[in-house]
């Protein structure tokens, strides 16, 4: 049931290994009630690991998992809650739909394990297929429904019970690149709408970006930051998640004389830490072409990609193979030379890598 807690979910020292091989530790973190947090990572980092010990798929070695200010995970107090008992709504990768019952069935199946009365069933399931947009599918099956459409049912059916907290499962992965640029905006559509508290599992960042209100980034086991989608672009934490949200070219930069440089060049860059070497992200989003700019680099053209936005541009900074990346109004030649402008404002310093 829908609870008045303001927190949707909260884990506290969260620890997970099997057996000798720690894969989440430390882990720590609040979702407010009605929003909704991306746990956003590579493969392997632990995103999967992280949602199936909130859905209560598999028990922590330590740490408190609480929902709705229920705990329903604390091994060293001895507290273990079933996945049954935890009362979420989830949605899976493949909708997981019974294809022999309607539309409508298939919504009302966590409630007849719940064994409410079938009145109430009714109304319920008509409200959730509303809410979804679905009201005229009701007695179709689900083969008789496009992609997208099944999505919806798998999405009523997760919010059916109107649970405290929603989980998705990755549940775009399966698609082709085309189909999921287009069902992703759906989504966040329907899932700001619905003011959902949900976590949504993913390794595409741009979905995560899309849907979520807070992004949590898994690296190694650990949240490597936690932060609105904003925040993410404009102050990534360190170079790690720069790197995985592929937010411009990282350069290797070295401070002489007080002069920052890019290193190996006399390629100026402006202001920088107080230290002798450090890593600068160049955000791809403030690099223009032309000189217009406060601060300017020289880059040869390697390849371009056309694209419905523009020209996709790969080049690498003058006498040097340092890689930067530039979608273009207009379109350019491999060898040609371009001037780049970009705000020395908008560079973003870390520690020099290891
Ligand atoms: P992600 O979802 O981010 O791809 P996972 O949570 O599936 O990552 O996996 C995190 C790490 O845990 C990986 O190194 C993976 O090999 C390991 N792992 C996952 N499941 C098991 C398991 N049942 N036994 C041993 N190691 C596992």
């Amino acid at each position: 049931m829908i609870s008045a807690h303001p927190l949707a979910l909260s884990l506290r020292g969260l620890r997970m290994a099997y057996g000798d091989q720690v894969v989440l530790d430390g882990i720590d973190l609040d979702l407010p009630k009605g929003q909704v947090l991306a746990l956003l990572g590579a493969s392997g980092s632990g995103k999967t690991t992280l949602l199936r010990l909130v859905a209560g798929l598999l028990m922590p070695t330590a740490g408190t998992v609480e929902i709705a200010g229920q705990t329903v995970a604390a091994p060293e107090r001895g507290v273990v809650l079933p996945p049954e008992k935890r009362g979420l709504g989830m949605v899976f990768q493949d909708y997981a739909l019974w294809p022999h019952l309607s539309v409508a069935r298939n919504v009302a199946f966590p409630l007849e394990m719940q064994r409410l009365p079938a009145a109430e069933r009714a109304a319920r399931v008509t409200q959730a297929l509303a809410r979804v947009g679905l009201g005229d599918l009701a007695d179709r099956r689900p083969s008789e429904l496009s992609g997208g459409q099944q999505q919806r049912v798998a999405i009523a059916r997760a919010i059916v019970g109107a649970p405290p907290l929603v989980l998705f499962d990755e549940p775009l992965s399966n698609l082709d690149r085309e189909l999921r640029e287009g069902m992703v905006e759906d989504l966040a559509a329907l899932v700001a709408n619905l003011e959902l508290s949900a976590v949504y599992v993913t390794h595409d960042h741009a979905e995560a970006l899309a849907l979520a209100d807070r992004i949590a980034v898994i690296h190694r086991g650990g949240i490597a930051q936690l932060a609105s989608p904003a925040e993410l672009i404009d102050r990534p934490a360190s170079a790690a998640v720069a790197e995985f949200l592929r937010l411009g070219t990282l350069l290797p930069a070295r401070c002489s004389d007080g002069e920052w440089v890019i290193k190996g060049t006399d390629i100026a860059l402006g202001p920088g830490p107080d230290a002798a070497a450090a890593q600068v992200l160049l955000p791809e989003r403030s690099l223009a072409p032309g000189t217009h700019g406060p601060a300017q680099l020289r880059a040869e053209v390697r390849s371009m990609q056309v694209r419905n936005t523009g020209f996709a541009l790969s080049l690498t900074i003058a006498g040097t193979d340092l890689p930067v990346r530039l979608l273009s109004a207009h379109p350019a030649r491999p060898g040609e030379m371009l001037a780049l402008s970009y705000s020395p404002d908008a560079l973003r310093w870390f520690p020099q890598a290891g």
